[in-house]
């Protein structure tokens, strides 16, 4: 496995744009594909601003937070990633996007890019099927929300990933300042295996009325020592997203007690998405409203 320089980040939503961020500050030169321009925007936006609170907090000196801003390219024609030594997927959960984004970007980048795969559940086998000779290039590299901050990466081999790909995996997620941890290729992995039907359960909890949000997140938080409620958490990842999560474990592992939560549905459908929608559980209005 020839080493990684050039890291193309697809997708530059909340997760994408903070994998972009720290590979930049890294040391690596990263492009970020989206097809939507404003996603571009404000992730481009958000660089600068997290960096700029990161030199104030002495997190990083200006220099080093310019010459990442430096590294980091932003285009919608997904093109862009054919000079990539790695290729990080983070688009929507939904296997049908991600396949088709996976069969589109595997013949346009060089024989020996990985392909990498942020999801939080979805099988990387099935995601690996789309991409003919190139499936043992493909693997999870699942990090977590917010990225800078979080320090663990889920590292998941597909069936035919290549032991070398995964080394080089690894080494690239601790030059990230990351910890890798592996889990094998079963629905949900470890983390969402474990957290989504507990944040699935807290819907089900505040829908058939045993507490309100606050109540049911602060016992959780005082009485289990949760550093945030499941309802807060869920409005920090997205609904849409927690919803896809649970569908992916209900079929995955063939059980409909995996399902999401009818009230979790119905928030999703109105378009209360969480933190990113400005209004989740709870509302979040913009600043100095
Ligand atoms: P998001 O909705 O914030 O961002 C998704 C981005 O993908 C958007 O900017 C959208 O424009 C773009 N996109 C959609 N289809 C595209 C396409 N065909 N081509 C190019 N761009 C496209 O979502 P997110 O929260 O960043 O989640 C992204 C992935 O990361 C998902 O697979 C999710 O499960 C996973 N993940 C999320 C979290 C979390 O806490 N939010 C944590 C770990 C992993």
């Amino acid at each position: 496995m020839s080493s990684i320089n050039n890291v193309a980040v697809i997708g530059a939503g909340q997760m994408g744009g903070g994998i972009a961020q720290i590979a930049a500050v890294a040391g690596f030169t990263v492009t970020v594909c989206d097809s939507m321009p404003d996603a571009l925007a404000r992730c481009k936006d958000g660089h600068g601003k997290r960096l700029a609170r990161d030199i104030e907090k002495g997190k990083i000196r200006k220099a080093d937070a310019d010459a990442a801003l430096g590294r980091l390219t932003y285009s919608s024609d997904i093109a862009a990633v054919k000079n990539a030594d790695i290729v990080i997927e983070a688009v929507v959960e939904d296997a049908g996007v991600k396949k088709g984004m996976f069969s589109t970007v595997a013949p346009m980048v060089g024989p020996n890019c990985i392909l990498a795969t942020n999801t939080s559940s979805i099988s990387i086998t099935e995601i690996a099927s789309v991409t003919g000779a190139a499936a043992d290039r493909v693997i999870g590299m699942h990090f977590f929300y917010p990225v800078p901050v979080m320090k663990l990466v889920e590292v998941i081999n597909g069936l035919q990933t290549r032991p070398d790909v995964t080394k080089a995996v690894i080494a690239l997620a601790e030059k990230m300042g990351k910890t890798a941890i592996p889990a094998n290729d079963r629905a949900g992995f470890v983390s969402n295996r474990v957290l989504m039907p507990m944040i699935n359960e807290a819907f089900y909890a505040w829908m058939e009325g045993v507490a309100e949000p606050k109540h049911l997140d602060d016992i959780m938080k005082l009485g289990c020592n949760f550093p945030m409620g499941p309802l807060q958490l869920a409005d920090l990842i997205g609904l849409d997203t927690c919803a896809h999560i649970m569908e992916v474990l209900a079929d995955g592992l063939n059980s409909d007690r995996y399902r999401p939560c009818p009230l979790l549905k119905q928030l999703v459908t109105a378009g209360r998405l969480g933190q990113k929608s400005g209004r989740g559980v709870y509302d979040y209005p913009p600043a100095g409203k």
